[in-house]
């Protein structure tokens, strides 16, 4: 039993492990594990729990941490302690098959809210039931055992949304008997409800109370643990691990790829943001900055490449604060060296600089000269020239940037601690075109934040009357509980106020954005073809643009500039240049010249252009 125990504390300096060890049932004792924090671990959890089995008696051990550092124990390892318990457990027992390996595997129904990230996230949790031998996916939550809700908390409507579902997952899962036996569902077992993300982040156990609907909460960083929390509910428990990490990235879990589009793909590269923005929850649901290696990165390009993906789109929460800090060999003084877009600031300090965003799309770049590359979601303040320079000079990064100003008055950008001026965006807007002169540009807005102005909304809708975006993402304003915001300023702009200026702030948009559109106009796009066009798709093909515009035009055999004898039509995966000749003010039309290939593209473009220089 010494052994044991001695062992048993080799498995808690163990990362993020579970272990159910059982005893024969004649040999028992207690144990209690309380709560501390071990040396270089910020916080640590134990459970000890026991389980009523057919003839033994079991602990299950489980632990989960906010850091992954696990400190050097002298204790021995896990492979020993293991081997130990092989021995007393093939001594002791008759039947060692655990009970979950006597059920048939439960199949997943998965269902995503919020962001593209939210849906990366669901491909790497996807990715870790698959290892964990939960393959089997299925369309409908009728037909599963296990169903997740990956949810968004940034506006309390999403949230709505999400409740709404659980209500029918709740009656899915409460009449479980009655819905079988009159053909509504078909789960073999009631589905145990598994509610994701950062919903879970921010009310954890309240929803676990809630009225008996969720079988287990799992925040952002905590998905490697959701097997363990699964077997936890078979056990008559709920489970519940919402920590957050300093480190966890998944860099090393190839996600399962659920879009059927299968020439795009996200990837992403960093987690958490740093900021702040008083009206963000964000930071309190996502927690802290950390980035993938490079390599790592590279690596998973690399596979989609070979996959047959054609563009890829980089994510996250604060993409171009990207900082890869693995390489680096020392710290260097808080904020050192670490340039931000001119003019800008930002209350967080980077401690230890590495690699940075402009570096990571250099790299992948170079590596995959046939592969378009986009990124969201940036803050402005992480634009320094560098970055600027490389996707000019890179043909296979899209001009295309995503500009969060959020509003245009300067006195609500610090209410809302953005770290900049409505002057200074504008400056940084300009600077962009000059650098990357074919940029087009997209944008957030908030309406009615706390204390807007009717002369603070004017300011807005100059800005957006000025910049000229292609694209913009526009919500009233809604108070999150726990934000700067929420504990420090009124939300006093009534609801119908909010309502009138978002509609205000629509129509500028409207106005501004049908100009980039018709400017298009006459010009040679590169169109990546997505598929045939639904509201025509026996004779039309669609797709993108470098810019993000949707492009259609008509599906007709064309030459194929590396072929010089082919004609054939276009297929999805080709990129194709197309002659825009019409413009509905929200998407464009064009006629196909040609297929060809990125880099044959741009190079063509650039003879040309040399070609007009040496005649002038
Ligand atoms: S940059 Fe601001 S708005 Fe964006 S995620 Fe971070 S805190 Fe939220």
């Amino acid at each position: 039993m010494a052994a044991s125990l001695s062992s048993l504390s080799s498995i808690i300096n163990q990362p993020h492990r579970a272990l159910g060890i059982k005893f024969p049932k004649r040999c028992s004792f207690g144990l209690r594990l309380l709560p501390h924090k071990p040396q270089s671990i910020s916080y640590c959890r134990y459970h000890l729990t026991s389980r009523p089995l057919k003839s033994t008696f079991s602990l299950n051990f489980s632990r989960s941490f906010s850091l992954s550092h696990s400190s050097k124990s002298e204790t021995p390892s896990l492979r020993h302690f293991i081997a130990q318990a092989a021995v007393t457990s093939s001594e002791t027992q008759s039947d060692p098959t655990p009970i979950s390996e006597t059920l048939p595997r439960s199949r997943i129904y998965h269902e995503t809210y919020g962001c593209q990230m939210n849906i990366n996230d669901m491909e790497i949790v996807l990715s870790i039931m698959k290892k964990a031998g939960y393959g089997e996916v299925v369309e409908v939550p009728e037909s599963a055992e296990i169903i997740f809700i990956n949810t968004c908390a940034i506006r309390d409507n999403a949230e709505q949304r999400v409740w709404q579902r659980l209500n029918y997952f709740w009656f899915l899962k409460r009449h479980w008997k009655s819905n079988v036996s009159i053909g509504r569902s078909q789960s073999l077992r009631p589905p145990k409800v598994v509610v994701l993300g950062c919903m879970a982040e921010r009310l954890k156990d309240k929803i676990l109370d809630a009225d008996k609907m969720v079988d287990v909460v799992c925040g952002p960083d905590a998905y490697r643990d959701l097997p363990r929390l699964l077997e936890e509910v078979d056990y008559g428990q709920k489970g519940i691990n919402t920590l957050l990490s300093l480190e966890e990235t998944y860099a090393d879990i190839s996600p399962v790829r659920i879009s059927k589009n299968s020439i795009a793909a996200f990837v992403s590269v960093m987690r958490g943001c740093n900021n702040m923005c008083s009206f963000c929850i964000v930071p309190f649901t996502r927690g802290r900055e950390r980035s993938r290696s490079v390599e790592s990165i590279v690596r998973e390009v690399a596979e989609l490449w070979k996959e047959g993906v054609k563009e890829v789109t980089l994510l996250g929460q604060n993409v171009n604060s990207y900082n890869d800090s693995s390489g680096a060999e020392k710290d260097v003084e808080s904020g050192a060296n670490w340039k931000f877009s001119e003019g800008f600031s930002s209350m967080s300090k980077v401690k230890n600089m590495g690699l940075r965003f402009a570096d990571l799309l250099d790299e992948l770049a170079t590596e995959f000269p046939e592969m378009r590359f986009r990124y969201t979601s940036p803050h402005p303040k992480d634009f320094p020239d560098e970055l600027l320079y490389v996707m000019r000079d890179r043909y296979n990064i899209c001009k295309s940037i995503h500009l969060p100003a959020q509003t245009g008055s300067s006195t609500v950008l610090e209410r809302m601690r953005r770290g900049y001026t409505r002057e200074a965006y504008l400056d940084l807007v300009q600077k962009i075109r000059r650098i990357i002169p074919d940029v087009g540009l997209s944008s957030d807005f908030i309406c009615g934040f706390c204390g807007e102005t009717e002369e603070e909304h004017k300011d807005t809708l100059s800005l957006v009357k000025a910049v000229g975006y292609d694209m913009a993402y526009m919500f009233a304003y809604s108070m999150r509980e726990k934000t700067h915001a929420h504990r420090n300023y009124i939300d006093d702009v009534p609801d119908a106020v909010k309502q009138r200026r978002l509609t205000e702030l629509i129509d500028a948009f409207r106005e501004s954005t049908g100009q980039c559109f018709d400017s298009q106009i006459g010009t040679i796009q590169l169109v990546l073809v997505e598929g045939p066009n639904k509201r025509a798709p026996d004779t039309e093909l669609i797709g993108k643009s470098d810019r993000g515009h949707r492009v259609s035009f008509t599906n007709l055999p064309v030459p194929e500039r590396d072929d010089y004898d082919g004609m054939r039509n276009p297929r999805v995966g080709d990129f194709v240049e197309v002659r825009i000749s019409k413009s509905t003010r929200a998407s464009l039309f064009g006629e196909a010249l040609a297929i060809t290939k990125l880099s044959s593209f741009y190079n063509s473009v650039h003879d040309e252009d040399v070609a007009c220089a040496n005649r002038n």
